[in-house]
């Protein structure tokens, strides 16, 4: 025990987390030249071609020094804001955390909160300075920084470049000597806590997990103790490149089990295993995480809402947090109430479902939670995660939004630009702090559905990439709040209705009309759309009938080529959703969201 180290990786997106990963990997021979690709840990197809990690990876690696044989598990973890529920669940099964910072970049405002995140949680803190190959890296003034930061010697900050492989050693070697032992006995009892799952159709569950205290044989019968089920632990093992089945997990290892488990329900990522011979207590687990962005998901096609809510269920083992529950709308028939973390989770889920579990799905506009207070009852808040459960305005006190406290590192030359965003969002600058001459920290208070809906990518633009975004709920505040809802030839679409502030929806619900008329494609009949306010219209947009003859193209004679053309046509109406009379692509669903 006293050669493993357990450590993860930390960064602001893009720093250089997967890529450094790759070179600790290399290095230690954990992978060979023939399985290297570029972000090996990045396995999921989605995180490839997106560029970002999305889950946390655990891998294993040994690496001898000074003659004596070390483990290391290292656990590589996600940037993106939205993922950070991932960071703080590594982050407790380790002891020591790399903190990169890109030389070029310097410190940035994920940089910061995954750094507080790993000193809540007593890690040993090694500083690295990454990219220093690119001739733009800014040694000096980055040290500088990190120096005011963590208030470490300027000696201990390691420079390396995930691409030259500079600095490699040195943190492998910085590992061993500062990242401490992971604590624990081996004697007592196996407790160990689940930090991840994955569901694999061929062997069902496998849990990973991190052991406290005490050892597990392969064979042996365990207990989960939220469920309070018992299996035989059929499967034990280390989590290389590919798992590698083991006799014994000792203390302060991290490692899978397989016992046969098929249901998704009985495996709680944050659980506790133990024996069923010698039971030891359940570790405290993870904080259950908050949704803050609402949306329904419905499948396309009503007669697989039990396929959907399985795979929903699978997907949530690997995805802790995801939450759902079932909902109905008049519009789109049976489906689930989700929560997500962010919109990037939101696009996540939703592309997960369709790629891993080939599900078609709509998912419905995104809103955040609020709370209405009735007049009867001025205290007791109603939970509104759905529009469609907003009380009606005339039993209403009042309405109040989440508010999240906003940090953006930016250059001065954009600090103009940004202020004038975040008025517009409604949001209130709290705090400006000039970092160097160059740099400076804004924070605002600003309403949480400002900021999950086109926020992010407008301040990429205005500040080309020179900013950074960072943001903790601060609480609900009271705010003027009503109903918009969508109709197409006089029937509401309740999976479209909205909550927005009284002050935009006028605005919104022309903006919202215009972009539904080029969404929807011309039916045989004139369309009416429509916004509303209760009963009062606010904005209304035509679309006329056309009849769309697609084999007129073809002069009589070629029979098969005119089938082809409507069976093609068939298609493409498969993946439209019918409501009403009206057929509606399922992108139409999210068109509140692309407004510009
Ligand atoms: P992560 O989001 O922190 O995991 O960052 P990645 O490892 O995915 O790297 C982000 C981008 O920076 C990729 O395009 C990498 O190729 C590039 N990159 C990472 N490390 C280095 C480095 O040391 N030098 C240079 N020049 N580029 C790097
Ligand atoms: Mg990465």
């Amino acid at each position: 025990m006293e050669h493993i180290r357990n450590f993860c990786i930390i960064a602001h997106i893009d720093h250089g987390k997967s890529t450094l990963a790759d070179r600790l990997l290399q290095t230690t021979g954990a992978i060979t030249e023939r399985e290297m690709q570029e972000q090996t840990l990045d396995d999921m197809d989605l995180e490839r071609e997106r560029g970002i990690t999305i889950k946390s990876h655990a891998i294993q690696m040994e690496y001898t020094l000074d003659g004596q044989e070390y483990v290391l598990n290292l656990i590589d973890t996600p940037g993106h804001v939205d993922f950070s529920y991932e960071v703080s669940r590594s982050i407790a099964s380790c002891e020591g955390a790399l903190l990169i910072v890109d030389a070029t970049q310097g410190i940035q405002a994920q940089t910061i909160s995954n750094l507080y995140l790993a000193i809540e949680n007593d890690l040993e803190i090694i500083p690295i300075l990454n990219k220093m190959d690119l001739d733009s890296a800014m040694p000096e003034e980055v040290k500088d920084q990190i120096v005011d930061l963590i208030g470490c010697d300027r000696d201990d900050i390691i420079s390396a470049s995930g691409k030259t492989g500079l600095g490699v050693e040195d943190i492998l070697k910085a590992v061993i000597e500062k990242v401490p032992a992971p604590k624990g006995d081996p004697d007592a009892p196996f407790q160990a806590l689940i930090f991840d799952s994955v569901f694999d159709s061929y062997r069902g569950i496998n849990a990973y997990f991190k052991v406290k205290n005490g050892s597990i044989k392969k064979g042996e019968k365990v207990k989960f103790i939220a469920t309070g089920k018992e299996y035989h632990a059929d499967e034990i093992g280390t989590l290389k490149l590919k798992q590698t089945p083991k006799q014994i997990i000792k203390t302060g290892d991290v490692g899978y089990i397989i016992s046969g488990i098929k249901v998704a329900k009985e495996v709680k990522v944050g659980d506790t295993i133990t024996t069923v011979a010698r039971p030891a207590p359940a570790i405290q687990g993870f904080e259950d995480v908050k949704p803050m962005v609402f949306a329904g998901i419905y499948p396309i096609e009503t007669d697989e809402y039990e396929e959907l809510r399985d795979a929903m269920e699978k997907l949530q083992l690997n995805d802790a947090s995801l939450t759902f529950e079932p909902e109905s709308s008049a519009a789109l028939g049976f489906g689930f109430r989700c929560g997500f973390l962010g919109m990037l989770h939101m696009e996540i889920i939703q592309e997960r479902l369709e790629r891993e579990f080939d599900m078609s799905v709509i998912t419905t506009v995104p809103n955040v939670s609020y709370q209405a207070y009735l007049t009867k009852d001025k205290q007791t808040p109603i939970i509104v995660n759905n529009p469609v459960d907003f009380p009606d305005p005339s039993r209403l006190d009042r309405v109040e939004e989440p508010y999240i406290k906003a940090t953006i590192i930016t250059k001065s030359d954009y600090v103009g630009q940004i202020m004038s965003l975040c008025i517009e969002k409604r949001g209130e600058l709290t705090n400006q702090v000039y970092l160097t001459t160059d740099r400076v920290e804004l924070s605002f208070n600003v309403p949480l559905a400002e900021i999950v809906f086109d926020f992010y990518d407008r301040l990429k633009s205005i500040s080309r990439g020179y900013a950074s975004f960072d943001y903790h709920p601060i609480g609900f505040r009271e705010s003027k709040l009503v109903k918009m809802d969508i109709m197409l030839n006089g029937d509401p679409v309740d999976a479209l209705s909205a909550l927005v502030h009284k002050d935009n929806a006028y605005d919104l619900g022309k903006k919202i009309c215009k972009k539904l008329r080029e969404l929807i494609p011309r039916q045989q009949f004139n369309i009416a759309i429509q916004a509303a306010i209760g009963a009062k219209i606010i904005s209304r947009e035509s679309l006329s009938a056309l009849r769309k003859d697609v084999t007129a193209k073809c002069y009589g004679g070629d029979i098969s080529r005119k089938r082809k053309l409507l069976e093609k046509q068939k298609e493409g109406k498969k993946k439209m959703k019918q409501i009403g009379s009206v057929e509606i692509p399922p992108k139409a669903f999210l068109a509140v969201l692309k407004l510009n």
